[in-house]
């Protein structure tokens, strides 16, 4: 079978340390294009915008989309319009609304809409979400803070609207969230701070819960300098889990479980590759909706501005 040709469209920082890398070690994927305003890639074609990829670039059957969130709407469109299958970057939009309208052009025009969740391809996700299927959790809580500085130099997007601020790295945690625990979740409350001069939280704490009443806390915080933290801990009937580094390791009982190479990426190319091939689609709107729902019901308070040269 021919190999996927896939463009990708932003190539900032996500493209280059990991989408690249990726696609290289994936069989059946081959990367024919970058179309990146001001980033190219020597031995890659390239062109500048997505609109001139389809118009004059070489073929691709796919687009992976690795702009800021509020532009990826309009640019996933453009591509089911010319019948090319598209992979999101996560948040899968700016809105939950907006994704509606793709699941409907993906059906539309055959071809696959993938809405990645990449912290769910963490190795200990899945061995912890198997494990904690045969526990009850009595408490949950998240310590999700990182460095804005370290993590997301010059991205302006990130404080703008849509641009998530601390829930850009705090979805992650949402998403590993929403996959291990046996029943949906919801928000019950929520503060947040915003810098006096940026239009997006640089932290949040939130409470969650599901029908049974489970209690569930996560700090997520950008201003974290020293040890950073991704770590979900849960309480269970037998005894504690945790689950750190961004999902992974796997610690239950005081004994290690999983404690491997991260290869997220890979395995999001893996399942890009099989949707593409039978036009199937994978869209998961829990993690984004509860930070819909965090912005809703969050109680606001102004902290001091951030700016990026500290
Ligand atoms: P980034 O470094 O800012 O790269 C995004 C690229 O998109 C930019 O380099 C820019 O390339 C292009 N772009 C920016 N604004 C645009 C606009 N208005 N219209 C069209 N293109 C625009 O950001 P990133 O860290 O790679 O993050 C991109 C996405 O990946 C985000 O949704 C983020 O949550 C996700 N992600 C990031 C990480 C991470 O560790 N950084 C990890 C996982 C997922 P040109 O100027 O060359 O066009």
């Amino acid at each position: 079978m021919s190999p996927l040709r896939v463009a990708i469209v932003g190539f900032g920082k996500i493209a280059r340390d990991q989408h690249v890398p990726a696609i290289a070690a994936t069989e059946g994927v081959k990367l024919a294009a970058i179309a990146s305003r001001n980033a190219s890639l020597a031995g890659v074609p390239h062109v500048s915008t997505l609109d001139q990829l389809l118009r004059e670039g070489p073929p691709v059957d796919a687009v992976a989309l690795c702009t800021p969130p509020q532009v990826r709407r309009a640019q996933a469109a453009m591509a089911f319009a010319a019948g090319k299958h598209v992979m999101l970057e996560k948040p899968p939009g700016a809105t939950v609304g907006e994704i509606k309208p793709l699941i409907s052009a993906a059906i539309a025009s055959q071809r696959t809409l993938f809405a990645t969740w990449h912290s769910r391809f963490a190795p200990a996700v899945e061995p912890a979400r198997q494990l904690l299927a045969g526990r009850r959790i009595t408490a949950v809580r998240i310590s999700w803070k990182e460095d804005v500085r370290v993590w997301h130099p010059g991205q302006d997007w990130i404080w703008q609207p849509g641009g998530l601020g601390v829930f850009d790295p705090g979805i992650n945690a949402l998403s590993i969230l929403t996959r291990i625990l046996p029943q949906p979740l919801f928000v019950t409350s929520a503060d947040l701070s915003f810098p006096a001069n940026r239009d997006a939280p640089i932290a949040a704490t939130l409470s969650l819960s599901d029908a049974g009443g489970l209690p569930i806390s996560a700090e997520f915080d950008f201003r974290q300098t020293g040890p950073q933290s991704w770590d979900i801990h849960l309480d269970t009937d037998n005894g504690p889990v945790t689950l750190s580094s961004g999902g992974a390791r796997l610690m239950a009982g005081g004994r290690q479980l999983v404690d491997t190479a991260e290869a997220e990426y890979a395995g999001l190319y893996r399942r890009f590759r099989e949707l593409a091939a039978t036009d199937e689609s994978d869209v998961d709107l829990a993690p984004l909706q509860l930070v819909a729902d965090a912005f809703l019901l969050g109680r606001r308070s102004i902290v001091e501005p951030f700016e990026e040269a500290a």
